[in-house]
């Protein structure tokens, strides 16, 4: 029986989709040099750069996974998708967003001149500063252990833990992020105790996962909230549909738009080297690649994801050239043949 891939459109030979990610892993290995691993968090500094994988998981057909798709990171940033899912099933979109907004900020993930020169909230929930303020609303509510039950399920990894190394590490250096959670409570964004809402935070970025758990969330994520093999569901639809579209326009950060125009999969990154994607309706994908760009996202798994995206049809917006390679592109002189009556 020939193993197919379904993705996109077309359903594609297995085999083939294989050959296309290990063409794609040997291209994105070359930008590992051109990054670094974070160290600002100085456990993550041990990091080896050298290391990359992915795991691709199709709502029907078979996972492609390859390379270090099973090493254990930390989850980081992407912590912030988990903390918004059960945030917006807790409260809903309306009690959600009079905490935070939902548009892209332009500035790096730990900034906090935004926040305090032009708007009395956060930007949005998948910056520090956003998810500092969901924190402060979901200690009210769940506990630490409520979350990492949450994360495994939703994960599908019974292995997913806090990595106390890291996690120590980052709040011995953390005076970034505590001086942004101070200033959520001077504006009372944070009404609650600003410690706890800072090492839940910070409890959450520590969580261990592997590429492949993220690729089994994000499947779900693709799948509207359902477990395409269980029928359960995980999330409602809304949660699900505005947790993507945030991804789309901020998931990157100040990278977000490049990001959107090169790939074209709502994504997640964190520090740790991982990525969380979800091609919509197709698949799950989960990356890990330690070296990072100066945006903090992984360098080659940026680029392992753009050389897939049109290739397996994962791009929300799929480029027909690459099934034409002798069409003919427009250039200025066609314009007039096409749009006769342009305006002066
Ligand atoms: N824990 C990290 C921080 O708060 C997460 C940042 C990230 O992954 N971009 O700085």
């Amino acid at each position: 029986m020939t193993k197919t891939l379904h993705v996109g459109y077309e359903m594609m030979d297995h085999e083939e989709a294989i050959r296309i990610v290990e063409d794609a892993i040997v291209v994105a290995r070359e930008e590992i040099p051109k990054g670094a691993v974070a160290d600002y968090i100085p456990e993550l500094g041990k990091a080896d750069p050298d290391q990359l994988g992915i795991c691709i998981y199709p709502l029907s057909g078979e996972k492609i996974c390859l390379g270090d798709y099973q090493t254990r990171f930390t989850i980081q940033s992407i912590s912030k998708i988990i903390s918004l899912c059960v945030a917006l099933e807790l409260f809903g979109p309306e009690k959600l967003f009079e905490k935070v907004e939902a548009e892209p900020s332009g500035e790096a993930f730990n900034s906090l001149v935004e926040l305090d020169l032009n708007s009395n909230k956060p930007y949005n929930p998948l910056i520090n500063s956003g998810a500092l303020a969901v924190a402060g609303m979901l200690i009210e509510e769940v506990s630490f252990h409520d979350m990492l039950r949450f994360a495994r399920e939703l994960c599908d990894d019974d292995q997913i833990v806090m990595n106390k190394d890291v996690y120590n590490s980052e709040m011995a250096t953390c005076s970034r992020n505590r001086a942004i959670a101070y200033l959520l409570e001077s504006k009372e964004i944070i009404q609650t105790d600003v410690e706890d809402a800072l090492q839940f935070y910070t409890k959450l970025c520590s969580l261990d996962v592997t590429a492949e758990a993220l690729a089994n969330f994000a499947n779900r994520l693709a799948n509207d909230g359902v477990g395409n093999l269980s029928g359960k569901r995980y999330l409602s639809s809304e949660t699900v549909r505005i947790v993507k579209t945030l991804m789309l326009t901020c998931g990157m950060y100040d990278g977000s738009g490049t990001y959107a125009v090169e790939v074209g999969i709502p994504t997640k990154s964190g520090v740790g080297g991982g990525l969380l994607a979800v091609s919509d309706k197709r698949a799950g994908i989960g990356v890990f690649g330690p070296s990072l760009d100066s945006k903090g996202n992984s360098i080659a798994g940026c680029r392992l994801l753009k050389e897939i995206a049109n290739k397996l049809r994962l791009t929300l917006f799929f480029d027909t050239d690459l099934l034409h390679a002798s069409r003919k592109k427009y250039s200025l002189n066609d314009f007039p043949k096409h749009i006769p009556n342009l305006p002066r």
